[in-house]
């Protein structure tokens, strides 16, 4: 079985994907302590690529990184690649989100995901985006995932992604979209 390091100190995210994974194979573990990469890139791309190549720094494996965050049109693209850090707390985020959007009629929005997968050299094997499109709901509802999904309404859905099961949720997500792009290119090259 092969072994990829998931770049990520996200729980959820290691859940999400390993889910997403299944038995494909691929022994997919978390990074060595003291991973702690500086993301100080300008996009998702770049922090993706950032945090990879520590990974791969540290373990000496393959590495998978993902970096992504909560675009919404009317706020310029914001929180954008600054999506953990808007504020404090998880709630603390939705409910800046939620005043900053306060009165606004466009609350259209996209979650993006970009994933790098290196070499233990840290050299970039195959890189991607997801994205999935919705709307950003008037009021949070919904205890599923994590992050902004009870505040994110997927269009054709008229519920949050928190309101959705995992499995749900992992096959229209902007996640879930990437990591098959991933898994796709991984079949063909072993
Ligand atoms: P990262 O760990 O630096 O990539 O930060 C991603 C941040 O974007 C998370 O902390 C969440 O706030 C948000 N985010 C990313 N993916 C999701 C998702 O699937 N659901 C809800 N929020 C997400």
């Amino acid at each position: 079985m092969k072994k990829i390091v998931f770049a990520t100190g996200n729980p959820h995210k290691l859940q999400e994907l390993k889910a997403i994974a299944g038995n494909c194979g691929i022994d997919f573990v978390l990074p060595p302590s003291g991973f702690d990469p500086v993301e100080n890139g300008k996009t998702f791309e770049e922090n993706s690529l950032i945090k990879a190549k520590e990974a791969a720094r540290l373990s000496n494996l393959p590495s998978l990184a993902d970096d992504s965050g909560l675009c919404v049109d009317a706020l310029g693209g914001e929180p954008g690649i600054y999506s953990a850090r808007y504020a404090e707390t998880p709630q603390k985020r939705i409910d800046k989100l939620l005043n900053n959007l306060k009165g606004e009629n466009n609350r259209k929005a996209k979650f993006v995901c970009a994933m790098n997968l290196v070499s233990p050299e840290g050299d970039v094997i195959f890189q991607t985006t997801g994205e999935c499109h919705g709307y950003i709901a008037k009021t949070q509802a919904g205890t599923n995932g994590f992050g902004y999904d009870p505040i994110f309404i997927p269009n054709g859905y008229n519920c949050t992604i928190a309101e959705l099961s995992e499995d749900e949720k992992n096959q229209i997500s902007h996640r879930g979209k990437a990591l098959r792009k991933v898994l796709e290119f991984l079949k063909n090259v072993q």
